[in-house]
């Protein structure tokens, strides 16, 4: 059986240090991130079987991470809180987290509700997500992109931005909106990397198709139009 691969972002580096041998210990292959936005950036970068998440971190906090992961990711989410935080688990399962485990807590612990999560997740998993905007569907857990059925091959920033604009059908975004949100506040570079990336995915989904999925309002943005 394949290793499972998880992520964990956490910010006490003993802390995460100790999780993190103890994974590898029991089979597991294991990233681990001490910072939020990092975390975030490899969480969205490269596919993980599991998020282990801290709530207090530095850069961006577990409850936005998770709220984000969710909009492209069905994949179990067990957050780890601080005794003095347990007042945020709420917020944390209405993110969209699987699970919730209260700091200190034993590593057996750990494990078991890992194992729980992982049960969840292959029983029919409840959070895949497969979105469709007329014959195109988007499945978030494969991040797989069919037309007609039809696979299309898309580069990692292609499909999110196919994934923002869908997932936010009829609704106009601006270009500003677009770079905040599919490549980052931190992006610096051309302006115009997103009507060139728009170019892409039209070549890709609507020439290629001879459909129109996708829609300029000149000066304003693009939108993907749902009938
Ligand atoms: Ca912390």
């Amino acid at each position: 059986m394949e290793r499972k691969k998880i992520l964990l972002i956490e910010d006490e580096v003993k802390l995460a240090r100790f999780v993190e041998l103890e994974l590898r210990y029991e089979g597991y292959d294991v990233a681990v991130c001490h910072d939020g936005r990092d975390g975030l950036k490899q969480a969205t970068e490269e596919n993980f079987d599991m998020l282990l998440l801290d709530l207090m971190l530095p850069g961006l906090n577990g409850i936005e991470i998770c709220r984000r992961v969710r909009k492209f990711s069905g994949i179990p989410i067990i957050m780890l809180t601080a005794k003095d935080e347990v007042m945020d688990k709420v917020a944390g399962l209405d993110s969209g987290a699987d699970d919730y485990l209260t700091k200190p807590f034993a590593i057996e612990e750990l494990l078991a509700r890992m194992r729980v999560a992982f049960k969840h997740a292959t029983a029919g998993n409840p959070n895949k997500m497969i979105l469709e905007v007329q014959g195109l569907q988007i499945d978030t857990d494969k991040r797989l992109v069919t037309v007609d059925d039809q696979v299309v091959d898309l580069t990692k920033k292609e499909y999110e931005l196919l994934l923002y604009l869908v997932q936010n059908k009829n609704i106009v975004l601006s270009r500003e909106q677009i770079l905040n949100e599919v490549w980052g506040y931190s992006y610096i570079g051309e302006t115009n990397v997103v009507d060139v990336y728009i170019r892409y995915l039209r070549s890709k989904i609507d020439e290629a198709f001879d459909r129109k999925y996708i829609h300029t309002i000149r000066g304003v943005g693009y939108y993907v139009k749902d009938e």
